[in-house]
């Protein structure tokens, strides 16, 4: 079992140094292997997706990723970007799925800007496409053109990467509450009524799966306004990375929320939901449930080690239990606790 672990930039290193004393504390013999991705790769070789970590990437069945960016790469080449780095190892990867769980804990209700009886018990996956639509379609530039400056991107899906990304949503759906609801822009865009067109080829084939469509500005709405009506969601790239931020928020706390990026073979890349946090980075304040439980998605789906997915899972769950909490989540009457007592935490529960 050999993961390759990349910590990243901002909180990266100290977020996915918990999750890695999680890892080691199980009973399974893993092989971990770091290296470096985004702004500090830039800074040790001039490449957000160096040549040595592709190859680690490359050679292991599971990558664990922190977060990539920060100020100090912003004004850099867009190349040279470390979002390039990201967009680089799933493309690589193949990791055309991402799987986004948005889960509100009991403990946390509170942390939700909304009002708890709309987000109590919310459990929403989101399915987005992660390795095409506009984010990667030629041609793209920014011109001068007629004299003025012009920017330009390409939306284009072909209905195979249509299908496969609605599979995956089908079949996760079948392991939940079996609703998939399937978010497009068909009214004004023809790639997405490419994608409402196969989803409703599919659908025959899943008939225990309740499949429907929602334009994505609803779904937006939606998703604040009763986002308990969802079961599974799945979308696009672009709209997908919005829908799946604003999830993420229903619940209180980015530092909560792990994601897993699948190929496949179930080969998979796991990542916290959040970026690099470069207001807090060093500071050992950062929240590493996110990280911890992405270690957790890792167990799960890339190694079919769902007893220990489900302790890794059970002991975030007492220490929320247990009133310890990071800056992010904390609430008056809770154990306000840094980024390495969380982790100690973890273990002991563990
Ligand atoms: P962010 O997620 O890094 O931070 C947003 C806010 O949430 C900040 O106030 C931050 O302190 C807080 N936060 C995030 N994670 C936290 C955690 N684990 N514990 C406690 N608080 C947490 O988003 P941003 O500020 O928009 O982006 C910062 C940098 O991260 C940018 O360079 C951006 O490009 C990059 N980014 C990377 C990824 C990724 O690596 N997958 C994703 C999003 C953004």
């Amino acid at each position: 079992m050999k993961i390759c672990v990349l910590p990243g930039d901002g909180i990266g290193p100290e977020i996915t140094a918990e999750a890695v004393r999680v890892l080691r504390a199980l009973d399974l013999k893993f092989e971990l292997e770091e290296a470096l991705l985004g702004g500090s790769a830039v800074d040790a070789t001039g490449s957000p997706y160096p040549e040595a970590t592709s190859k680690l990437a490359r050679e292991a069945d599971a990558v664990l990723l922190g977060a990539v960016g920060g100020p100090k790469w912003d004004t850099l080449p867009r190349e040279q970007r470390p979002e390039r780095g990201l967009l680089g190892i799933r493309k690589e990867l193949g990791l055309f799925a991402n799987l986004r769980p948005a889960i509100l804990y009991p403990e946390l209700a509170n942390a939700s800007s909304l009002k708890p009886e709309i987000v109590a018990g919310l459990d929403i996956l989101i399915v987005r496409e992660l390795t095409g639509d506009i984010y990667f379609g030629q041609p793209r530039g920014i011109e001068v053109r007629n004299g003025e400056r012009y920017g330009f991107n390409t939306m284009h899906y072909t209905e195979s990467e249509i299908r496969r990304i609605l599979r995956v949503a089908f079949e996760a759906a079948r392991k939940r509450n079996r609703k998939l609801c399937s978010v497009d822009k068909m009214n004004v865009l023809e790639t997405t009524q490419l994608w409402r067109d196969v989803a409703n080829e599919l659908a025959p084939e899943y008939p225990d799966v309740e499949l429907t469509h929602m334009l994505v500005d609803n779904a937006a709405m939606q998703l604040v306004r009763a986002p308990k009506q969802f079961d599974v969601m799945v979308t696009g790239n672009m709209f997908g990375d919005i829908l799946s931020d604003e999830a993420s928020m229903l619940t209180g706390s980015i530092g909560m929320l792990p994601s897993a990026s699948l190929d496949e073979n179930n080969k998979g890349l796991y990542e916290p939901s959040h970026g690099s946090a470069p207001d807090i980075a060093g500071k050992g304040v950062a929240n590493p449930l996110a990280t911890i439980l992405s270690a957790a998605m890792l167990l799960r789906y890339t190694f079919a080690q769902e007893e220990a997915a489900q302790r890794v899972e059970g002991a975030v769950k007492k220490v929320l239990a247990q009133g310890y909490r990071t800056g992010d989540i904390f609430e008056p009457g809770t154990k306000r606790v840094g980024t390495r007592e969380m982790g100690d935490a973890v273990l002991a529960a563990l």
